[in-house]
């Protein structure tokens, strides 16, 4: 049985990994939501419980490798690896595009799991299931702790989340926290997040 919804998002807002309040994004809009999921994944029994629902997701798919992008797959994607007991690398950005280094490679026919900790645009992930293709290995799905895509992306592969969180954000001009006299917070600009 999946983890229940409200039971995550407290464990988010425990951890400070989810705000709630006026935020101003990096995309320049507006939300009364801040999530960093990296603040939750730093306490090892909820980095556990997150990513044991992926690897029991997962546990009957034969999975022989667990990929992730670096940076912030890498934490979610080594402890699922643990878990199915599966050889765990992962790919970095290198001149703009998803690269494997440090002798880390894809072998032909290989059951290959991909593992992010959010999923936005899903551009990364789309970028390793290219190198997953390219090595002529199979793709036995994508799991993510956080789906942040309001349902829009479609993986061709068996996918899977923890949590599925909409984001809702605002124009600047139209955004209804401004209108009530409030001003939006950027998260970065402390130095915290
Ligand atoms: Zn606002």
């Amino acid at each position: 049985m999946k983890l229940p919804k409200e039971q995550v998002l407290d464990v988010f807002r425990e951890t400070k990994a989810l705000l709630e309040g006026h935020f101003q994004l990096t995309s320049g809009l507006h939300s009364a939501q801040y999530f960093q999921c990296a603040k939750v994944l730093q306490y090892p029994k909820y980095l556990h419980l997150l990513c044991g629902e992926i690897a029991k997701h997962f546990e009957y798919a034969d999975v022989e490798l667990v990929i992730s992008p670096a940076i912030g797959g890498v934490v979610v994607g080594t402890e699922v690896g643990r878990m199915l007991r599966v050889r765990t690398i992962f790919a970095e950005r290198i001149d703009g595009k998803m690269q494997l280094r440090r002798g880390f490679e894809i072998h032909p026919g290989e059951r290959v799991l991909v593992v992010e900790d959010v999923v936005t645009t899903g551009g990364s992930v789309f970028e390793i299931v290219d190198l997953v293709k390219k090595a002529d290995a199979r793709l036995a799905g994508v799991g993510y702790v956080v789906d942040r895509s309001n349902g829009k992306i479609l993986f061709e592969a068996k996918h899977f989340s923890v949590l599925q969180m909409d984001v809702v954000t605002y124009k600047p001009e139209e955004c209804p926290l401004c209108k009530e006299g409030g001003t939006a917070i950027k998260p970065g600009s402390r130095g915290n997040y």
